[in-house]
């Protein structure tokens, strides 16, 4: 299979920020068509060393 270019979907990437450290643990891709609310999840913070809640942050 030849591989041409990509075609630019509604994927977007995100960065995800602790709400307690503000520091930006994680990086991920998220589909703007399928979420279109801000993303939060609880994620493992290793500056807290628990499982805190994770919000979306833009990645430049
Ligand atoms: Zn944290």
């Amino acid at each position: 299979m030849a591989g041409g270019a990509k075609k630019k979907g509604p994927v977007e990437k995100i960065a995800l920020q602790c709400t307690e450290c503000k520091r930006r643990n994680y990086t991920t891709e998220k589909n703007r068509r399928n979420t279109p609310e801000k993303f939060e999840m609880s994620k493992y913070c290793p500056f807290d060393r628990k499982h805190t809640l994770h919000r979306e942050t833009k990645v430049k």
